[in-house]
């Protein structure tokens, strides 16, 4: 398997490219970047089956029509997440400062489900708090979390469909309970381990009290 990182867009998004040993593989929240993703991906003749969205924020999603043009692939985002993608006022693009976005998505993600890309082994698992269909997508030996969990903090909850209470039962019932080796690669900022949130994440180590 292999991951490559682009800082990207409007908010210094983590887009992340996850092929295995072939080169197929995913595009994960693709906020912008467009020319470097595709150059990327030609140059290392990489062969992309989907854009994964692990939720509807429009900061994720900016370049994703554009990728979807010229790759011809589907858009996969959570169930709960579909209708927040269509509408600009849920996904914040209908601001004048931003592009208005809405995106129609090819396929509905569930909790649980495992998804197999290539040789990539796809588990998808439903975080909600951030937004109510945002997910983490597990891959291995990696997580990837979005705005659920962050090195050294958690996603806000206070936009629109957005749950305190939800994100800490996600975190602490959920992201948690996997494995403390995995490797954390989040929607924004540097990467971590579940082991290395467990200790130092004060606001993870509170949600867990709980
Ligand atoms: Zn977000
Ligand atoms: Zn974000």
């Amino acid at each position: 398997m292999k991951l490559k990182n682009f800082k990207v867009g409007i908010g210094n998004v983590n887009c992340y490219l996850v092929t295995d040993e072939e080169g197929a593989g995913i595009i994960v929240d693709p906020g912008g970047g467009k020319d470097t993703i595709l150059n990327y991906i030609e140059q290392e003749e990489l062969n992309i089956k989907a854009i994964v969205l692990t939720h509807y924020h429009y900061d994720h999603i900016l370049a994703v029509e554009d990728l979807q043009q010229e790759l011809q692939v589907p858009v996969w985002i959570h169930e709960a997440d579909a209708e927040g993608l269509l509408k600009p006022e849920l996904n914040l693009s209908s601001s004048p400062s931003v592009p208005s976005v809405s995106i129609e998505a090819d396929k509905l993600l569930q909790d649980g489900e495992k998804i197999k890309v290539g040789q990539l082994k796809l588990e998808i698992i439903h975080t909600p708090g951030h937004t109510p269909g945002g997910i983490c997508i597990k891959i291995d030996d990696i997580l990837l979390t979005g705005d659920t969990l962050f090195k050294g903090s958690v996603g806000r909850t206070d936009l629109t469909g957005g749950s305190y209470q939800q994100l800490a039962d996600s975190i602490s019932q959920k992201v948690m309970k996997l494995d403390d080796q995995l490797e954390v690669y989040p929607g924004h900022l540097g990467q971590s381990t579940l082991g290395r949130e467990r200790k130092r994440n004060r606001i993870v180590k509170d949600m867990l009290k709980k």
